[in-house]
């Protein structure tokens, strides 16, 4: 299915290098799961992709999916909808702001049903009752839940440690839902450690969300990991002047681009970490692109 979309898969890896890197004697790479393609990149991809076969091999040509309007799962089911074939709903959580912002004017352009519901019923959105009003009022549609996070995600995330073809000691990834983070932890070596920067000001709730998407899937012994909490700078999409100043410099220094939500707070944590010596030296660390590159329009960088 995926044959003509010409992805970059497996995606490439970079070093970055700095004298910050070098004074410390750590190794640091990227693996750019940003570069797989323009429109259906990072860690969205990889939650989508078995879904969608499955959704394929069921027989169901229309997706339906939940998210908030900056989301870049709704902006990536929409993308796959538009390039593989598939009808699209996109459940918003909230209320239509006109003129619709770029995420939403995307999956709008490629197809995309817009259905808006209120933060209240948003909230009810995996319940029985919610989605057999769903199905009641849509013709067959194969389910994704928010972020797409569920058992195939993981799946497809733990594939991104199956493309590695060097060890690492540390691998490191943002956090959202964590399910991202779980199918790392499902496909990592034993003796790799997994670090997650929460991009939420959540405390022991990722920890929590994470161990839940561990046991559904019967993770019995897994390698060691560990949820960064501090560098969340104030919550979901909350930035300051010096995350936004981290992402332009490492832009110019290295020519990835980040964005806030996301892939710069990751690596803002994880630099300040190696400035204070977290990292034994000689430690060869992978941080994941995890793309969402389309969401830095919402901030004008
Ligand atoms: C959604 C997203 C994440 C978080 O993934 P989870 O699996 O929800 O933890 C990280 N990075 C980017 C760019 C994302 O779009």
């Amino acid at each position: 299915m995926y044959e003509l979309l010409n992805l970059q898969l497996p995606s490439p890896v970079t070093q970055i290098h700095d004298d910050l890197l070098e004074q410390k004697n750590l190794q640091l790479f990227i693996k750019r799961d940003d570069l797989i393609h323009p429109l259906l990149q990072g860690n969205k991809f990889r939650k989508l992709k078995y879904n969608l076969l499955n959704a394929r091999s069921q027989q169901l040509d229309t997706l339906l999916t939940f998210g908030g309007a900056y989301s870049n799962h709704i902006h990536a089911t929409a993308a796959a909808g538009h390039l593989l074939g598939f009808k699209t709903i996109g459940i918003i959580r909230g209320e239509e702001t006109l003129p619709l912002n770029p995420t939403l004017e995307d999956a709008t352009r490629w197809g995309m049903k817009i259905d808006y519901v209120s933060r209240a019923d948003y909230r009810e959105k995996d319940s029985p009752h919610f989605i057999a009003q769903l199905k009641n009022k849509y013709e067959a549609f194969y389910l994704i839940p928010e972020g797409g996070s569920n058992t195939l995600a993981l799946k497809g995330c733990a594939g991104i440690t199956s493309e590695l073809d060097s060890n690492y000691d540390v691998i490191c990834t943002a956090c959202g839902t964590g399910s991202t983070m779980a199918g790392l932890i499902l496909g990592a070596n034993e003796n790799c450690t997994i670090l997650g920067y929460s991009i939420l000001n959540s405390q022991g709730h990722m920890k929590k969300a994470i161990n839940q998407h561990l046991d559904i899937n019967n993770a019995d012994h897994t390698c060691h990991w560990e949820v960064i909490t501090d560098y969340h700078f104030g919550g979901y999409a909350k930035t300051d002047n010096q995350l936004i100043n981290f992402i332009n410099r490492f832009q110019k220094q290295h020519q990835i681009q980040l964005e806030p939500v996301y892939t710069g707070k990751m690596l803002y944590g994880l630099f300040e970490q190696i400035k204070k010596n977290y990292f034994e030296p000689g430690t060869k660390i992978l941080a994941i692109h995890t793309g969402g590159l389309q969401g830095l329009r919402g901030f004008g960088l």
